[in-house]
């Protein structure tokens, strides 16, 4: 049997079916590693089970035991690993693509109605209570007949938009490349951030974090986007320039966001938080039992895949 390190706790059921398919090493406590313990635990072991929180970077990566032949990470996002570094070293690395998809986009939906709705200033009145009904109380903004812009129109982007759709709204997108016309689905395509932009009533950013990516939104590109208009992030942190995101909602030229993930998880910067339309989440998006489920398994599988074949068919690098 390999010997896998797993990093972070699993669902009952996903430990369950590790400790069937491989010698497993649990963190019960769910105690986040550092690096140089990931590397201390996995000495003797065959492939590490790593999630979001694992930095896997270049030095890690290049002091891990030479046993070690994967690196199957938890997430369908895979910035937290240097690709290049476990290439060098030997070390497939896999993710856990489309199981999540679903769960996400809801949560994608979620920060569009909540940042457009004003949900966050709604909860914080209910709670407070003493509000009073009025004829323009709390006037938020109606998804239909909005434009959304979709910025890395994917597995999930695709579901956003679906969902977007049925509200009524009208889909722009920009990918690197241009879809079929099957899954582009009567939404408009931009070759170029600007021109998306420029359509954006509302933006929901689905791409992943990559050196491409990075700080996409910024103080130059921000500037693009019609006054008033929404962003949310359902994708990473690192896409978003945070100073200019929240000097553009200062000045009203952002009125809203919807943010589900960030720099620096979990501490976010508390700029957002004295914004009273910003509607923000601790990173939600995957987080349904059936889904936490399916992405373990698949995480397993991928390792089972990989030690049985010598390939898996979810390897990134
Ligand atoms: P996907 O199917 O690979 O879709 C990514 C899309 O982004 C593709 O359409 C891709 O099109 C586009 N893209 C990539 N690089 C780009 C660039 N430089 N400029 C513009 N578009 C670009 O991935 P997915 O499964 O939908 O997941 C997307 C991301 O969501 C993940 O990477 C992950 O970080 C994030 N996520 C977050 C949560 C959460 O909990 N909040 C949960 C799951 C996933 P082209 O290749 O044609 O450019």
């Amino acid at each position: 049997m390999k010997k896998i390190l797993i990093t972070r706790k699993l669902i009952k059921e996903s430990e369950e079916k590790a400790s069937k398919t491989f010698k497993s090493i649990f963190n019960s406590n769910d105690e986040i590693y550092s690096q140089s313990k990931v590397i201390e635990m996995s000495k003797g072991c065959d492939g590490i089970l790593t999630s979001l929180t694992d930095k896997m970077d270049q030095e890690t990566i290049n002091k891990l035991p030479d046993s070690i032949k994967i690196i199957s990470n938890f997430a369908v996002g895979f910035g937290n690993i240097d690709l290049e570094a476990a290439k060098k070293k030997g070390i497939a690395v896999t993710n856990t693509p489309e199981v999540l998809s679903n769960a996400t986009a809801e949560i994608g939906i979620l920060l569009i109605l909540g940042a457009c709705r004003r949900a966050a200033e709604g909860i914080e009145s209910a709670r407070q209570g003493g509000w009073k009904w009025s004829a323009d109380y709390l006037i938020g903004k109606q998804l239909t007949g909005t434009r959304l812009g979709i910025l890395g129109m994917g597995r999930i982007g695709q579901k956003i938009a679906k969902i977007a759709k049925s509200l009524g709204m009208i889909i722009h997108y920009h990918n690197r490349s241009k879809l079929n016309d099957d899954k582009e689905d009567g939404a408009t395509y931009h070759d170029n951030i600007k021109s998306l932009f420029s359509v954006s009533d509302v933006l929901s950013i689905c791409c992943p974090a990559t050196k491409e990516t990075e700080n996409m939104i910024n103080k130059e590109t921000v500037e693009y986007f019609p006054k008033g208009a929404i962003i949310t992030n359902v994708a990473r942190g690192d896409i978003v320039e945070d100073e200019a995101l929240i000097d553009a909602l200062n000045r009203r030229k952002i009125y809203a966001v919807g943010l589900d993930v960030y720099k620096n998880e979990p501490n976010l910067n508390p700029g957002y938080l004295k914004i009273k339309t910003a509607f923000v989440l601790p990173h939600l998006g995957s987080a349904t039992k059936d889904t936490r489920v399916a992405m373990a398994n698949l995480a397993i599988d991928n390792i089972d895949e990989f030690f049985k074949t010598g390939n898996c068919k979810n390897k990134v690098n």
